[in-house]
């Protein structure tokens, strides 16, 4: 059976596509991507058919890696909405910080099929949050340098949700670049004084 992946691979971009371009430049993208319907939420999606659009965004579209990062927010979104209880969601922000990581980090692993597929998926429940993807499923293929900016967005997109807009995430190291595994940092910018302990 072909690896699967989570539709909100598809969702986000395809969002992000249709805001940053139009519906014209959206429909067209998806066709060459071979989607022609969009996938329910909770579904499971080829990782091949996700790759596609990942792809057809960055080689059509001039700012390709700035709209896949923000489907990787639009992603976790939905990712959030499906996986986190409305009570997590509102108490996240106000548990300590440790707990707040160490709940988030679970349940990331738990789920980590819907954003990583079938690849081993390893992270570090304390700061600077750090996870590894190894032999990703948007980490092969012909393009060179880094390419994993949906999961980067969809990372950084889920500890913004839950704990502070300041989250950011870089990829640091990718497979396409020879790497063992593609590593994903995420840092804080947080103004002194901010106040929120899970900050
Ligand atoms: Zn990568």
């Amino acid at each position: 059976m072909a690896e699967t992946v989570g539709a909100l691979a598809i969702l986000g971009p395809a969002k992000a596509l249709a805001e940053a371009v139009g519906d014209q430049f959206h429909d067209d993208c998806l066709q060459r991507a071979g989607i022609e319907t969009l996938p329910p939420a909770d579904a499971v999606v080829p990782v091949a058919k996700a790759t596609r659009l990942h792809v057809c965004i960055c080689e059509l579209a001039d700012d390709g890696v700035t709209i896949l990062r923000a489907g990787g927010g639009h992603s976790a979104a939905i990712f959030v909405s499906l996986h986190f209880s409305p009570l997590t969601r509102a108490s996240a922000r106000l548990m300590p910080h440790g707990l707040a990581l160490r709940l988030i980090g679970r349940r990331m692993c738990q789920r980590a099929s819907a954003f990583a597929g079938s690849a081993e998926v390893r992270m570090s429940l304390f700061d600077p949050i750090v996870y590894e993807i190894v032999d990703g499923p948007f980490s092969r293929g012909d393009q060179v340098g880094r390419l994993c900016h949906w999961q980067a967005g969809f990372l950084e997109g889920v500890y913004r949700q839950l704990l502070h807009r300041g989250y950011s995430c870089d990829e640091t190291a990718c497979c396409a670049e020879g790497a063992k595994a593609c590593r994903f940092m995420l840092s804080r910018d947080i103004p002194s004084g901010a106040g929120s302990r899970a900050a």
